[in-house]
């Protein structure tokens, strides 16, 4: 018979987070680009006291458990002490993406019932616009002091986080609820129909949160001086805030500054050893780098995602700049990190840097508390033979069940949909092929565009690169491939086809390029493809 276990029952909560933090780790730094310039630096112990106040305020704004929170905000230290205060009081954090359109701006705060907003100087525009249709919410805060805080057209009221939190008191017990208890908000980019809510719970952040620590993940210790790139505005900046209060790691936040050379002045200033980010912010940097012959005095490690990380971008972290690419995968509805690829000792000391390179192209392996499997059109599991391609799916501690006040459960025998088209090789090493919408049909073989892009941007004059397919009357498809040439290079058309016919099958070489000063991205930095199909969608429909 099997016996019950005899241990404490303690919620996972992100008020024991900050809490662990401000008491193990009390002096580790952060440090936060503010939205209006300059640099603003702190404790960990006081951010903690400065959460307990912001609890205390959002109470004496009449907020309560259950009630939800808007922020429109940069990465920055009030946008995290409102992370472990609303979340600790047992309210919902709907952190939201400043760039989607201000209808569904509105529909998401609406549909959320967000009762108060807070938000940075800089959105001040998006506010004036969406603030009328927006009727639940009762309080505009902006996250400065009375001095940077714009008045805004049309709203009433427009408090200031410093005055807001300054008359509260230091002293808030963080309540105790089920792990299971919403924390945060975040819906999808909606490309398709209106963004859908994946209301992430206590327990799925804090074990994810855990996991990124691990040195299979991300490795965060109190050695390391960690830089999210990613935005807190999407699902939780991966987690970082909470795992690198786990660690007692240094944060370092940038606020609104990405480009490449404010990067790199805040890592080589603030010692960053570990930092993460999307495949365009990496360009944007390394091309800074290769411009004025610049190294990395600290960095050593970096993770990436969101959309395939290319092999020549890899291959300049690991050779040229020593730094160790950690590529995951992961969607909204993961919660963050999914998978995960890490080199082995025996790859490390036996495999050719280009074989690593290949391998950390791929998007690695479930972590623990997650598992994955391609099924074909019939639901059926395929083999993890490295070619069998599929729908890739995934289940595990933190992987969404229902989306928020959805109707029926997006699940299949209990597994999540994820969209990609994937293959799994005999070790468990998952390759995401395409976006099932991506993915190119031709003569009825399918081209994966991410390998097409990737094989292009291994060409030394090409800075990006982006393919479509494109209707076509007698292949059904054909590949359409966008270029955005590195500054100052001649690169042809004839050139980059005879580069890519040496790289690819020959049935793969797209009908044409396009040459652009710069692909159309979204909000969480993937390449809109949408936006590229409704303009060159027909191009191929009278071929020569
Ligand atoms: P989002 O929910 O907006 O973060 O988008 C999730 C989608 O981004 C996934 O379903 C993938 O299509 C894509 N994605 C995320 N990480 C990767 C990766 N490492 N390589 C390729 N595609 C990725």
């Amino acid at each position: 018979m099997l016996k019950t276990g005899l241990m404490m029952d303690m919620p996972l909560l992100l008020s024991g987070i900050i809490e662990h933090a401000a008491a193990q780790y009390g002096d580790a730094e952060i440090v936060s680009r503010e939205t209006h310039g300059p640099l603003f630096r702190y404790t960990t112990r006081e951010c903690a006291v400065r959460a307990k106040k912001l609890a205390n305020a959002l109470a004496g704004l009449g907020l309560t458990p259950g009630s939800a929170v808007a922020s429109i905000a940069w990465n920055n230290h009030r946008h995290l002490e409102a992370y472990y205060a609303v979340s600790g009081s047992g309210m919902v954090m709907h952190t939201c993406n400043p760039r989607l359109h201000p209808q569904q701006l509105i529909y998401i705060i609406n549909h959320a019932e967000d009762e108060a907003v807070i938000f940075d100087a800089s959105f001040a525009p998006i506010i004036k616009g969406i603030a009328a249709h927006c009727p639940k919410v009762r309080h505009w805060v902006c996250l400065a002091d009375a001095a940077n805080t714009p008045a805004i057209e049309g709203v009433a009221k427009i408090l200031n986080y410093e005055d807001l939190i300054a008359p509260a008191s230091e002293v808030f017990d963080w309540p105790s609820f089920d792990e299971r208890t919403a924390a945060a908000l975040c819906y999808t980019s909606g490309t398709t129909g209106n963004p859908k809510g994946a209301l992430y719970s206590h327990r799925a952040i804090v074990l994810n949160a855990i996991t990124i620590c691990i040195p299979g993940a991300l490795g965060l210790s109190p050695q390391e001086a960690i830089l999210p790139v990613v935005p807190m505005f999407h699902i939780n900046a991966w987690c970082l805030p909470y795992a690198t209060l786990i660690a007692g790691a240094k944060l370092v936040l940038p606020g609104p500054k990405l480009d490449g050379p404010s990067l790199y002045e805040l890592m080589e200033a603030e010692k960053v050893t570990v930092s993460a980010g999307v495949p365009t912010i990496w360009q944007g940097l390394i091309a800074h780098l290769d411009q004025h012959g610049l190294k990395f005095s600290t960095m050593r490690r970096t993770a990436t995602g969101g959309s395939a990380m290319p092999l020549a971008l890899i291959a300049k972290f690991n050779d040229q700049y020593k730094v160790d690419v950690r590529h995951g995968w992961g969607m909204t509805e993961t919660t963050a990190v999914a998978t995960m690829g890490v080199i082995t000792a025996q790859q490390q000391a036996e495999w050719t840097p280009e074989q690593r390179h290949a391998l950390i192209a791929k998007q690695g392996k479930s972590v623990f508390g997650i598992e994955i499997k391609v099924v074909d059109d019939t639901g059926a599991t395929l083999p993890r033979d490295g070619t069998s391609q599929g729908e890739l799916m995934v289940r595990g501690q933190w992987i969404l069940e229902r989306y928020f006040k959805g109707d029926a459960s997006p699940l299949v025998d209990g597994w999540f949909p994820t969209g990609d088209i994937a293959v799994i090789a005999p070790d468990g090493v998952m390759q995401i092929r395409d976006r099932t919408k991506d993915v190119i049909k031709t003569g009825g073989e399918w081209i994966s565009s991410i390998d097409l892009e990737n094989a292009a941007v291994g060409h030394p004059g090409v800075q990006m690169a982006a393919v479509i397919g494109v209707k076509h009357p007698k292949w059904d498809e054909r590949p359409l491939l966008f270029i955005v040439r590195k500054p100052g290079q001649e690169v042809s058309k004839d050139e980059i086809l005879s580069f890519l016919a040496e790289r690819v099958a020959k049935w793969w070489v797209p009908d044409d390029v396009v040459f652009l000063d710069a692909l159309p991205v979204g909000g969480t930095g993937k390449v809109q493809k949408g936006d590229l199909r409704k303009q060159y969608g027909g191009v191929f429909e009278t071929p020569n």
